[in-house]
């Protein structure tokens, strides 16, 4: 046996040992069935082709590797941005493990997530039973000030009537008649996890600022001077969220974070699990209605929240991820009209400590082409930023993206010269990615921990920016946001491009006259 108590072999190296490795080759010749080595490498060439790919983007029934989620995803993520609320999934509980399972491995933390267990004779039957008896029993279980209510696909399916439902609850003394129970329908054959997140958010704004579903007077607006933010669906939630927070305090701004899962989503490790931690006040959720107005930082995040908020005479802006110098000048030029308050000497600094770094390594992001995938706001973001720092952002994908982010994305292209070789794709999924970085190479990719696969197969390198990233460790830490979070992604870029330099210049004797000390 390979094994020894002393060295124990973890899955890296054990299968790698000869007893395993002459099992492998038995049991392939034996029992597989296997085609001939000469045959897969003629098909994996030809997957490479510009034939494959006219046949790849043929597709229309099937997809393959999509980068995005369905729409209660997003509704947890919304629902636990606010103040000890718990999300409740209306449907089967599969989809709460994987939402929870999902998250917990993008922030190395727990995930709060309750289901109402609908199985096969509520599919018949309808769940009424189930919110009745679930939302009784999260109430008292799990003590939370708010229970935000939002559907799988099976009870969407089925044509459960959340309000009617959550009404008869409530008669039935589940919950308090006064408690907040918003809800919204998430159905997971419409949209993606952007829109479920949306659809949470307008559901929370609508019950606090619209006579929370017939039991309490709808809220006059009083206007004051004060804004709202709303981030939207971000990975970096985090870290961007205390960056916001920090630009605001800079600035003087009154401001509500509508949404912010920064806490629950970092809490410490002292000995006691926090369930809940920090969130958006219930109390300023309600009072949001009285903002000046209200920033969303994702555009496709906030597509019908932000038409409700304007409906109650705010303002509204939106913003498609902002990330590096102009980006965070028109944020924060808005914001400053907005609010009244000036710009900060200090962030006009960080500004110009952002303007350095760039001079500074400009060299090496010059010309660079890039493949870019994401959520419409965060692909618009990024292409905007390598733009900026004279990369070319040739392709960009958005599995979630519709016909409205590619014209935004084309016009973004026209504004620069490094656009102009550059093309969006919306609704396309990461197999078409794979067959346009072998017919349309680029220096390096950026994604999500899904990508891992296109670098392996096409040698695209990949640099991790977006959500999940399940294979490295407390990104979502630090801001992409404001001139700091600019700095963060200039510096994430440079390092991969110089790792890439050294890979390719340490061979001794060959090309390692190029292994420089200094870069
Ligand atoms: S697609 Fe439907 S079944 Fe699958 S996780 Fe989403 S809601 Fe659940």
């Amino acid at each position: 046996m390979p094994q020894n108590a002393d060295n124990v072999l973890d899955h890296f190296n054990l299968f790698r040992q000869p007893e395993y490795l002459e099992m492998f080759e038995k049991k392939k010749k034996e029992f597989e069935n296997h085609h001939p080595d000469a045959e897969v490498e003629r098909v994996r060439e030809w997957a490479k082709t510009k034939e494959y790919q006219e046949k790849n983007f043929a597709r229309e029934a099937l997809t393959v590797n999509p980068a995005k989620a369905c729409q209660p995803l997003g509704a947890v993520f919304a629902s636990l941005g606010f103040e000890q609320t718990i999300p409740f999934v209306h449907g089967s509980q599969g989809c709460v493990a994987y939402y929870r399972s999902h998250f917990s491995r993008h922030f190395k933390e727990p995930t709060s997530c309750v289901s109402s267990s609908m199985t096969e004779d509520a599919a018949v039957f309808g769940g009424l039973n189930n919110m009745i008896d679930g939302l009784a029993n999260t109430y008292n279980m799990y003590k939370p000030k708010m229970i935000s209510v939002s559907t799988t696909c099976m009870a969407e399916v089925i044509g459960d009537d959340l309000n009617a439902f959550i009404k008869t609850s409530k008669e039935k003394g589940s919950v308090p008649a006064d408690y907040d129970v918003p809800f919204a329908h998430t159905p997971a054959f419409v949209g993606s996890h952007v829109t479920g997140y949306d659809n949470v958010m307008k559901g929370i704004v609508e019950h606090f600022w619209n006579g929370k579903a017939g039991t309490a007077p709808k809220l006059e607006r009083v206007p004051n001077n004060s804004i709202n933010f709303i981030g939207g669906f971000d990975g970096y939630v985090v870290g961007n969220i205390r960056e916001v927070k920090r630009i605001f305090e800079s600035m003087g701004v009154e401001y509500t974070i509508l949404g912010d899962p920064s806490d629950v989503w970092d809490t410490p490790t002292d000995g006691e699990f926090r369930m809940y931690d920090g969130g958006t006040k219930l109390e300023d959720a309600a009072n949001a209605i009285h903002a000046k107005a209200t920033f969303s930082m994702q555009h496709f995040s906030t597509e019908k929240t932000l038409p409700l908020i304007a409906a109650s005479g705010q303002e509204t802006y939106s913003f498609h991820h902002p990330v590096g110098v102009r980006a965070t000048d028109e944020f924060l030029m808005k914001v400053s009209e907005v609010t009244g308050k000036p710009i900060s000497k200090e962030l006009t600094r960080e500004r110009g400590r952002l303007v350095d770094a760039i001079a500074d390594s400009s060299a090496h992001l010059h010309g660079k082409r890039f493949a870019i995938y994401g959520d419409p706001d965060l692909c618009y973001g990024l292409a905007s930023f390598l733009m900026e720092l004279g990369a070319e952002p040739i392709t960009v994908l958005a599995s979630n993206g519709g016909k409205l982010w590619e014209e935004k994305m084309n016009q973004l292209f026209a504004s620069s010269p490094f656009g102009k070789n550059c093309k969006a794709y919306a609704g396309k999924d990461l197999w078409h990615m794979r067959s346009l970085l072998f017919t349309e190479p680029v220096d390096f990719l950026i994604g999500n921990t899904y990508g891992k696969y296109l670098e392996r197969d096409t040698g695209t390198p990949l640099i991790r920016i977006g959500f999940p990233v399940f294979d490295r460790h407390h990104y979502h830490r630090y801001p992409v946001w404001g001139y700091q979070g600019g700095l963060n992604v200039l510096v994430w870029l440079l390092d991969k491009v110089f790792d890439e330099i050294d890979r390719n210049t340490n061979v001794v004797a060959k090309s390692d006259y190029s292994f420089d000390i200094i870069r």
